[in-house]
Parts: C-alpha cells; structure tokens; sequence
C-alpha cells in the first residue's frame, strides 16, 4: 500500500481535534486531519464553559465562533424540589472569560474544522481510522476512504482526537474502566416554547435534580433560535425501568418533575429522542511513543458540569505546546508536561462530580446563606477554571468540599 507523509496527523475533527490543528497552523505546522463523518453531523455536549473561550480564542477561532450568533450563556441555574438558585460566572475568583455560549454541536463542530481548513489544516472527511501501528519511529495510520480504498499515512507525531470513537485506546488496548458507575443519558432537541419571565434563564443552563432520586438530572439548554437542548442522567437500572421508544421513555421521566413539566408544557416534540449509556471512561496511558490521546479519547467522566469540551480543548492547548517545544529542541517529557497538567484539572472535575452524586454539592449550592466569597470560587470551578489552583477550592477540592457540606448539614 502507497505510504503518505505527513508532519501531525490528527485522528477526529470535533472540538479536540479542530483546536488543535489550528493550535498547530499556527506554529506553521503541517497538519492532516482523518474525520469519519461528514459535517455538519449531530453530537452531544452543547453547554460550553468559559475556560473554553481562551482556547478557541488561541487557536484563531473566536470571531467565527462570534459570528456563528450561538445563544449567550453567563451561568447555571439548579433546581430542585421547588429550590432555585444559580451562578453568575461573570461573578467568579478566577480572572479570564465569565461567559461563554450554547451550542447546536452540528454547527459549532462545523464552525471550528472550517476555521482549522482556513488557517491550512487538511481535513479529510468520511475518512476512518482502522488500523494503528506505533511500534516504529514513526507512528503510522490505516485510514478507509468511502470507496473502501486503504491508505496508510505515516506522521511525526500522532494526536487521537477520536472521541467516543477512542480508536488509539481501543487499537492498542490502552482502555482503563472508569471508576464511576455506569449511567446513560436521553435526550432531544425541542422547541421549547418557555414563556419569557418567571425563572427560567435563557443566558443559563439549567440542572433540574430529580424530586425523588437525588442522582437523577435532566438539562435544559436553551440555544437561540427557540429551542432547547433536553435531557435526563440517570444510572442504568433507572433508565431500565421506562419502557417504549426513546422519546416515550424521556417524556415519561421528565414527567415527574413537575416544575420541569410545567416550564416544558407547551413543548413541541419534534426529534426523535435518543440515547447514550456507558459514555464514561478511561485510559491506562494519555501518551505513548510519538502520540497522545486529546480530549474525549482519554478520559471523560460525566456531563454534569460541562467539562467536556472545554477539557477537550485544555488537552489540545497542553498537546500542541508541548509539540512547539519539541520542534525548538527542548526535551519534552509527556507525562510531566502533558498528562500530569491535563489531570490536574480533571481531577478537580472527578472531586465535584462525586460530591454532586454523593449529595454533598447539592447541600452546598442549595444552602441559603452561602458566602459570597465561597459562592464566587465554585463560580469559578462551573466556569471551567479548574486548573486555577489559587482558587482553594480547586487547591483542595475533597476537603473544602467535605468541611462546607458538613456547615450546611
Ligand atoms: P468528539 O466530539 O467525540 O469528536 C470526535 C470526532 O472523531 C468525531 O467527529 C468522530 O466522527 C471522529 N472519529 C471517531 N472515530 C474515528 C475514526 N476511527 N476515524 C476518524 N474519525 C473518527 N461537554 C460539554 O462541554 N458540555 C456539555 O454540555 C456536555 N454534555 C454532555 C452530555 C452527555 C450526555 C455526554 C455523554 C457528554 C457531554 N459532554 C458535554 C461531553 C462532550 O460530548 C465531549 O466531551 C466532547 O464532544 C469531546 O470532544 P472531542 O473532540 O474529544 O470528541
């Protein structure tokens, strides 16, 4: 089979992948991209961060971002059992961006690869990643054209960018069982139908907690055309339980929330619902010789706080640096310089996601007198800001957590 070269190949074009390429344009670097789909194509994970907005600025991509005319978002909003209250991440301890956007990902997905095509990345799609083999000096990719024709593409480095795909941890058996137990999501786009006023907040997204079942949530994610992104979380066994066809099943559990009913009742029902489950997961290595695993082909923990693309994005920005210091002959040690920065912050993420479920966050966020310095830097850590460790309570995630929901017991 003919061998093609190239600089940095990248396996995906989603956020990860895009961000990093044009990370990488501009340090004039030749960058190929293999994408499986054609864009635009659906995803999930439409609720960005702040944090986020320093990357997409970084890699060139801001003003199309801007333009694209996504709905602003400034915040969360969590309800519960009748409770509201929410974060204005403007109103944070971190410095840098306090607002952000949400997102229909077919479009924002579309929006970064074009920016990457325009600063010179080659993206090719319906292109899909077959066959890995890094044993060499060089790593080297099977790549399967619509055609069925085989290519193999020989590169300098190798990023995996694949996602849920997590081709390289699947390839080369690098897959490591998440420690979370598993849980599914279904979920749908509506036009929503949400009269202006009472406490539903466009500019937000909002977590609505299950009256019964304190580990059950449903989003809200209001985009700007007068639609709105709906979902619920739950563990399987509960998810077990409803029976029917997707939408059957989401309508059925948003139903007994009555709040949530209410907001939504005038909803019309126009996309077939569909589901997610086991979306957790791990990796033994986020690195190995001459590539390393971006964003969602490493690890992802859960969709309760929106970290997705912005940890997506971090892994990008940490990536492609330590590649520009390679290039300028300085000796890169990935784990030091790549896995342990990017998990830093992901274990920020892995300490609030278990304080939500175990009870202790909801405790925290839900309880009256809150201070608002305290109330500013988990600001911060909602807007995406978790790699601040001068913010405490990203310093010291566990026990700061533990000692404030003990005070609001
Ligand atoms: P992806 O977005 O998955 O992109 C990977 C790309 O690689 C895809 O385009 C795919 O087609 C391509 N690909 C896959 N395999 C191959 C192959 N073999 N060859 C070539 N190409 C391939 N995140 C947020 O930030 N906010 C949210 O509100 C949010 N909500 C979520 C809700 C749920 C229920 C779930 C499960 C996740 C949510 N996330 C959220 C997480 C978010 O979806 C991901 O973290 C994010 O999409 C990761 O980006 P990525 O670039 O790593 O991968």
């Amino acid at each position: 089979t003919p061998t093609e070269t190239t600089d940095i190949l990248i396996i995906g074009a989603g956020p990860a992948g895009a961000v990093a390429a044009g990370l990488l344009r501009k340090q004039g670097r030749r960058v190929l991209v293999v994408e499986r789909e054609q864009f635009p194509r659906f995803s999930i994970g439409e609720s960005l961060l702040p944090q986020s907005m320093a990357y997409i600025e970084a890699a060139g991509m801001l003003q199309a971002v801007v333009e694209a005319g996504f709905q602003y978002k400034n915040g969360a909003a969590f309800a519960r059992n009748g409770q509201y209250t929410d974060f204005d991440f403007r109103d944070k301890f971190s410095p840098g961006w306090g607002s952000t956007y949400q997102v229909q990902r077919a479009t924002f997905d579309k929006v970064l690869a074009d920016a990457a095509e325009r600063a010179g990345a080659e993206i090719r799609y319906r292109h899909e990643v077959v066959e890995a083999d890094v044993s060499g000096d060089k790593p080297r990719v099977t790549v399967k054209d619509t055609e069925g024709r085989i290519h193999v593409i020989e590169a300098n480095f190798l990023l995996d960018a694949s996602g849920f795909g997590r081709i390289l941890p699947r390839l080369l058996k690098l897959e490591r069982p998440s420690d979370f137990p598993v849980r599914g999501a279904i979920f749908t786009h509506v036009e929503d139908r949400i009269p202006p006023g009472g406490t539903f907040d466009r500019q937000k997204i909002r977590v609505t907690v299950h009256p019964k079942f304190p580990d059950v949530w449903f989003w809200t994610i209001p985009f700007s055309d007068g639609r709105c992104s709906l979902g619920v979380v739950a563990h399987n066994e509960f998810l077990a339980k409803y029976p029917g066809n997707e939408t059957e099943r989401l309508k059925a559990i948003v139903a007994e929330d009555p709040e949530l009913s209410a907001l939504l009742g005038d909803a019309v029902w126009d996309t077939p619902a569909r589901t997610i489950v086991g979306y957790a997961s791990n990796v033994t290595s986020l690195w190995g010789n001459r590539f390393a695993l971006l964003g969602n082909a490493g690890e992802f923990l859960d969709p309760v706080f929106s970290s997705g693309v912005t940890i997506a994005f971090k892994s990008a920005s940490l990536a492609t640096d330590c590649l520009a210091r390679e290039a300028a002959g300085v000796e890169v040690d990935w784990q030091r310089d790549y896995a342990l920065p990017l998990k830093a912050g992901v274990d920020c993420f892995r300490a609030y996601v278990e304080a939500w479920y175990a009870g202790e966050f909801q405790k925290i966020i839900f309880h009256k007198d809150s201070s608002p310095e305290v109330h500013r830097m988990i600001s911060s850590i909602l807007a995406g800001y978790a790699w601040d460790t001068k913010n405490p309570f990203v310093a010291e995630p566990k026990r700061r957590l533990a000692v404030l929901a003990e005070l609001c017991s």
